[in-house]
Parts: C-alpha cells; sequence; structure tokens
C-alpha cells in the first residue's frame, strides 16, 4: 500500500481507520522496518495530517486504546507522544530553535565561501553520493515528501558522519520537502542523531542494520558508512526550561473572529471559544526555509488549511477567508475591520517558523487595539511540562496523562 496525503481531515481520519487494525502487536513487531514506499502497512503514515492537526494526537491514542487496550497499543501510543514531548521539549527552550537558525545562516556563509562543501552538499541533495540506500531515500523524500522513521535516522546519520555535511543543513533540507516537516520533531531528531541533543550520544547507522530493517532492498557494505559517530565537544548550556505563562480566556462579551495559522487546522474541537462571527486563516509554509519549500508541501499545507477553514465556517455558520500566504498585521486588521471583530481567536502557534512570523503580528494587532486570545489546547498545557528531561522521564507520565485526556 502506498499512502496518498490527500490534505483534508477526512482522508486522515479514513487513514486512521485503515491502519488501526494494526496499531497493536504488529505495529509493535513491525515498525522498524522500512519495506519501501509502497509498503508502508506497517506504520501509520498519518504524520502529514498530525503535524497540522487535521487529526489530533488524542484521536490517535483514543482510537488506539479502543482498539487495543493500552497494553497491547503502548508502543504506538507512545510513538504518537514522541511528537508531543518533542513539541513541549522545544517550547520550554525556544532558544535551541533560534540557536539552530543561526547555525544554518553560518552554514550558508560557509557554502559561499567554500566551492569543496558546495560540491558535496550539491551530491547528496541530488541523491549521487554512489550509496545506493541513502540515494535512494532521497528520490523518496523527493517524489514523496515522506520517509519511514529508521530511514530517517539512517539518512541522517550517513549525512552527518559518512559524508560529513552539517546536521543543520539536512535538518533544512528535510523542512522544505517532507509534508510533515516540523520544527520541533524534526531539529530534535536531527540534533539526536548528530549527538547535540543527548550529550555523549550519536545514532551510527550500520550497513547490517539497514539491510536487516529494509528487508535486504539495501545491502551496503560496511566499508561505504562511517564507523564510528564522534559526539561534538563543547555544547552550550541551556537556561532552565519554562512554559509560557497560560494564555488569557477569550470574552465571550466581545465579537469574536478566528485565524488559523497552519500549526492547529481541528478549530472545531478547540474548547473555551465564543460564537465566532467570521473566520480567516493564512499560513508562512514558505518560510519552513530561507531556501524555496518544495511545491508539494506548500500545496499540502494550503489545501489542508483551506479544508479546515471550511469546517470551521459550517461548524460556526459563518464566511470563511483564506487570505495571502505570509499575511501582515495589516491584511488581517482589514479583514477584522470588514467583520467588525473586537476580539481575535488564535489556536496556540508553537515555536518555529510560524512563531516567528506570527508572533510580532499578534503584538502589532494588539497594538492597534485588536484584543488577541491565543487558545493553547488541555493536551498541550498538561503534556508540555513534563518535557523538561528526557523522554524515559516524561514516558513514565503518560498513564496519567491518558486517563486525565483521552477518553475512550
Ligand atoms: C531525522 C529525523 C527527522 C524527523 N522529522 C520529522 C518531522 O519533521 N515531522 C514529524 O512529524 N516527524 C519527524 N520525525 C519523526 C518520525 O520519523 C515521523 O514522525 C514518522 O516517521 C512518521 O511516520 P508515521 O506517521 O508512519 O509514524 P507512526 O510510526 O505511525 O507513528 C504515529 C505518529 O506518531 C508520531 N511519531 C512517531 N514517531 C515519532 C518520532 N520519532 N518523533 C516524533 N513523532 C513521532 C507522528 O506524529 C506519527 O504520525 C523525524 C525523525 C527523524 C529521525
Amino acid at each position: 500500500m502506498s499512502p496518498e496525503w490527500q490534505p483534508d481531515r477526512q482522508a486522515a481520519l479514513k487513514q486512521l481507520d485503515d491502519f488501526l487494525p494494526q496499531a497493536g502487536d504488529a505495529y509493535r513487531r513491525g515498525r522498524n522496518h522500512d519495506f519501501g514506499p509502497d509498503r508502508r502497512g506497517n506504520v501509520s503514515a498519518l504524520s502529514p495530517w498530525v503535524r497540522h492537526r487535521l487529526v489530533l494526537e488524542q484521536e490517535l491514542v483514543a482510537a488506539a486504546v479502543r482498539a487495543h487496550g493500552t497494553d497491547r497499543a503502548e508502543k504506538f501510543i507512545q510513538e504518537v507522544f514522541w511528537r508531543t514531548y518533542w513539541k513541549g521539549w522545544l517550547e520550554l527552550r525556544p532558544e535551541v530553535w533560534d540557536d539552530y537558525l543561526v547555525d544554518l545562516r553560518e552554514c550558508r556563509d560557509a557554502l559561499s565561501a567554500g566551492p569543496e562543501l558546495r560540491d558535496r552538499l550539491q551530491h547528496a541533495e541530488n541523491g549521487e553520493t554512489g550509496i545506493e540506500c541513502f540515494d535512494a531515500w532521497m528520490r523518496e523524500l523527493l517524489t514523496r515528501g515522506y520517509l519511514h522513521n529508521h530511514a530517517r535516522m539512517w539518512f541522517a546519520s550517513i549525512w552527518v558522519f559518512t559524508l560529513k555535511l552539517p546536521w543543520s543543513l539536512g535538518a533544512d533540507f528535510f523542512l522544505r520537502h517532507l509534508l510533515d516537516g516540523d520544527p520541533a520533531s524534526n531539529t530534535l531528531s536531527w540534533r539526536w542523531v548528530a549527538g547535540r541533543q543527548t550529550p555523549g550520544k550519536t545514532y551510527l547507522a550500520r550497513a547490517d542494520n539497514i539491510a536487516r530493517f529494509t528487508d535486504r532492498r539495501f545491502q551496503p557494505q560496511a566499508r561505504e558508512l562511517a564507523t564510528d559517530a564522534p559526539p561534538p565537544a563543547g555544547l552550550p548550556d541551556h537556561p532552565p526550561p519554562t512554559l509560557p505563562s497560560p494564555p488569557d480566556n477569550a470574552d465571550p462579551g466581545l465579537r469574536t473572529g478566528l485565524f488559523l495559522s497552519e500549526e492547529d487546522l481541528h478549530p472545531e474541537s478547540l474548547s473555551g471559544i465564543p460564537e465566532v462571527r467570521a473566520v480567516a486563516g493564512s499560513h508562512c509554509a514558505s518560510a519552513r526555509s530561507a531556501e524555496p519549500v518544495s511545491d508539494a508541501v506548500l500545496q499540502f499545507t494550503n489545501a489542508a488549511q483551506a479544508d479546515a477553514l471550511q469546517r470551521a465556517a459550517s461548524n460556526w455558520n459563518c464566511a470563511s477567508t483564506q487570505l495571502t500566504a505570509n499575511i501582515d498585521a495589516r491584511g488581517i486588521l482589514e479583514w477584522a475591520a470588514r467583520a467588525q471583530l473586537e476580539q481575535l481567536i488564535i489556536p496556540w502557534i508553537p515555536v518555529g517558523p510560524a512563531r516567528d512570523r506570527f508572533g510580532g503580528m499578534i503584538r502589532d494587532l494588539e497594538a492597534a487595539g485588536l484584543r488577541v486570545c491565543q487558545l493553547r489546547r488541555d493536551w498541550d498545557s498538561l503534556c508540555w511540562p513534563h518535557a523538561r528531561a528526557g523522554f524515559f522521564r516524561f514516558r513514565k507520565a503518560i498513564p496519567q496523562l491518558i486517563s486525565e485526556l483521552v477518553s475512550t
């Protein structure tokens, strides 16, 4: 089965439904195998929808518990919580995203100064390294906008330790081409492979492991791949993790509009929203990188947002407008004035390019006299504070989080 990522919620729910029978023991046993792009039945392939919250982590967990019970679905549930963990980890440490952007800029500068690095990067990006598995994953990434988790780990490891390319250029390349490209899951996973996330720990792709888990579709020679993955020295310390204080509640007495970024496209399920008189959305998928973002990613994001706007309009029985991508505060104020809005609800925009883009805009809207209320889901407010340390500690909170957040 080759997944088709139709950019709407209905397709996400169908995929969840189709996958559900596999979410128990079968997933635990088989999830690490990458059988190739046309045989993805051993994983859910839900990530492009989950990333934009066309379907919620909560819904995945609830469905898996209902179908298999918490014990049998434990592995699948844990993987879903990995996403929540990464989101929380970065939300508590926004400076790590800023550091990534600085690192990326420095690497780009180094590219203009050094033709040798530029050539090696080009070979990798063209899938012309001569390492068969890597070149095939590169083609898959460029044509499908998706890679299996294990392939992402091998790919990133070969990028960093065999090809000796800077990790941040790899993370940027993924963000430009993955339909599920996410500032938290992507940046922190690349940091983890490269040894920047867990001090002293790196991930080394091994030839025998690749052969085994690709069902021998690829059988690289051990000498083709790096044999060690030394951890980097001198990692910076981060300030203590802090979660921004809970946002204000919406004022039910004010004429209210809803503004959607691309970060949360299931507004119907948000609690605490007064009656909505108008809905608008704008996304900034092109801002995921300073380099061009793939057409597939732009189209997926655009259509996914259009789907959410349509659902919101019918949910609140009001008009909806998809504003141009990368809109500024003036464009939103014009729309808000036309709809005579006094208050704007914005589903929480987590750390990453959308926060960078819309964060300043929100301040401008408030300065212009529009009340803005950013709504954070209970899921995020309750789970994120547990991401202060490693996943092992986070994992211990999962049963309690499920009992508080998931109705089955
Ligand atoms: C280098 C690297 C880069 C990555 N970049 C991204 C990214 O940009 N966006 C992204 O969503 N995931 C990223 N991942 C995590 C993971 O590879 C994908 O979420 C997963 O492969 C998606 O496939 P699936 O939906 O079939 O997952 P399943 O195995 O079916 O898991 C179900 C859901 O759980 C979540 N999930 C599963 N594994 C992970 C994980 N390790 N980390 C975070 N969430 C997880 C996803 O939302 C996924 O849809 C990255 C991993 C690596 C190693």
